[in-house]
C-alpha cells in the first residue's frame, strides 16, 4: 500500500497533482478542503462550524478535523491507499494520522512538499478565485493570512515526517506534467 501526503502552501498545486497521482497509483484522495467546502454547502453543523474559521484563512479547530478525516479513512478501508491533500496541518494532526493508520497496521510511505514562492502562490490563488468561486480565494488579505498560518503552524509537519526519513521536497513550478514526473520520481524510488 502507498499512503502519501501531498504537501506544499495553498495555491501549491496539491489538488492538481493528487488528481495524477490518483491516476497513476489508484489511490483514494482526501482532501480536508473540500470535505469542508462539502459540508459547507450542505449547511451541516459540522460544515457550520467549518466556515467561520475557513473564511478568516484560519485553520479549523484539529479535533473537528481529526474526527472527520477519521471517519473518511474508516469509511473507505478497501483502497489501494491514500493520498492525503491538505492534512496534516498541525503536528497533532499528523500524531493522529500516524496513530490512526499504525491501528490498521499502515504507515505513510513520504511527504512530498511542493516549493512555490509566495508571490507566486498570491498571483495562482487570486486567479483561481476568478472562477473557484471559493471566498477564501478572493481576497489577498485573506490569502495571505492562510500562506502565515502555513508558515507557523503547517511547516512543522515536514520535519515531523523528516524525522522519520521520508519527507522530500519538490520544486512546484513548471508544466504540471514536469512537475508530476518530478512526483513520480520520488514514489517510484520507493
Ligand atoms: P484547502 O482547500 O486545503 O486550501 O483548505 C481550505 C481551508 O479549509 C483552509 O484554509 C482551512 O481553513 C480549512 N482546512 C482544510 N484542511 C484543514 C486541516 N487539515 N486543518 C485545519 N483546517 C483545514
Amino acid at each position: 500500500m502507498i499512503n502519501l501526503i501531498l504537501f506544499g502552501p495553498p495555491g501549491s498545486g496539491k489538488g492538481t497533482q493528487a488528481k495524477n497521482l490518483v491516476r497513476r497509483y489508484n489511490l483514494l484522495h482526501i482532501s480536508t478542503g473540500d470535505l469542508f467546502r462539502y459540508e459547507m454547502g450542505n449547511d451541516t453543523p459540522l460544515g457550520k462550524k467549518a466556515k467561520s474559521y475557513i473564511e478568516k484563512g484560519q485553520l479549523v479547530p484539529d479535533e473537528v478535523t481529526i474526527g472527520m478525516l477519521k471517519n473518511k479513512v474508516d469509511a473507505n478501508p478497501d483502497v489501494k491507499g491514500y493520498i492525503f491533500d491538505g492534512f496534516p496541518r498541525t503536528v497533532a494532526q499528523a500524531e493522529a494520522l500516524d496513530k490512526l493508520l499504525k491501528g490498521k497496521k499502515l504507515t505513510i510511505t513520504k511527504l512530498l512538499s511542493l516549493d512555490v514562492g509566495d508571490e507566486e502562490l498570491v498571483v495562482r490563488l487570486l486567479e483561481r478565485g476568478k472562477t473557484s468561486g471559493r471566498a477564501d480565494d478572493n481576497d489577498e488579505s485573506i490569502i495571505r493570512n492562510r500562506i502565515k498560518v502555513y508558515k507557523s503552524e503547517t511547516t512543522p509537519v515536514f520535519d515531523f515526517y523528516d524525522e522519520q526519513g521520508k519527507s522530500v521536497m519538490v520544486k512546484g513550478v513548471g508544466l504540471i506534467p514536469t512537475i508530476a514526473r518530478r512526483l513520480y520520481k520520488h514514489i517510484d524510488k520507493k
